[in-house]
């Protein structure tokens, strides 16, 4: 992959800019200094020069598993939610109903091309995994959970614009999505990373605020959410 996350700071940083820490560290070797972090598993990273100049990427120093060799591997994804409260079920779907247009622009700015199809598959999955039953969850942090639900594959974008794969992780501590938001003082960091032919691309840290709902803004037209609606 083309960034990581630093040594010891929670962002990112290219190749470039993990050769000249390692300078600034008084390696005579990149890979003597303290490697970088693979922003998903958090495992250390060692650097490869690439064969040409802006191919210098990051990898991980083993064959262990980490979800971003095998998007298929998000543990959250899958597992259903316990101790089900109805009342607080019912009030996070109507939070997401409420707000359906504000989510889905949100989502436009997270998602590269995501199509209006995607959404409806997005809450789809949703319902199927019962994402709205989770104990405490925080329904303004909804966008930050569909955006983990599918795979954003380039033949399913917006007039097929999406040129690689995109998928959403959390990093591997979390388990369940009850994790996200049980004993956390914040957030837990999202990570978005794109794939080309199965081999990781970019990373991107998402900013998981809710300022998005902050914003008056009827993205969705009447056709369009009585369909998210009914699927819901
Ligand atoms: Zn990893």
């Amino acid at each position: 992959m083309f960034e990581a996350l630093h040594p010891y700071e929670n962002r990112l940083i290219t190749y470039s800019d993990y050769l000249e820490f390692a300078l600034e560290s008084n390696c005579s070797k990149p890979n003597d200094a303290k490697g970088a972090r693979c922003p998903v598993c958090t495992r250390l990273m060692k650097v490869r020069s690439g064969h040409k100049k802006g191919d210098g990427h990051f990898c991980h120093k083993d064959d262990k598993f980490c979800p971003t060799k095998a998007p298929a591997g998000r543990p959250y994804i899958g597992l259903p939610p316990s101790d089900i409260d109805p009342i607080a079920t019912k009030l996070n779907q109507e939070f997401a109903q409420n707000n359906l247009s504000k989510i889905w622009n949100r989502l436009q700015s997270i998602v590269p091309f995501i199509d209006f199809k995607e959404f409806i598959d997005i809450l789809a999955e949703a319902k199927r995994l019962r994402v709205y039953s989770y104990a405490n969850l925080e329904p303004k942090l909804l966008p930050y959970v569909y955006v983990t639900l599918i795979n954003f594959l380039p033949n399913k974008s917006f007039q097929k614009k999406r040129k690689l794969k995109f998928c959403f992780f959390y990093e591997s501590e979390v388990q369940t999505y009850g994790d996200l938001w049980i004993n956390q003082g914040s957030f837990s960091r999202l990570t978005r990373i794109s794939y080309n032919n199965g081999k990781t691309q970019r990373v991107t840290l998402i900013d998981t605020n809710t300022a998005y709902l902050e914003r008056e803004q009827d993205s969705l037209s009447q056709k369009q959410l009585e369909w998210c609606i009914k699927i819901m």
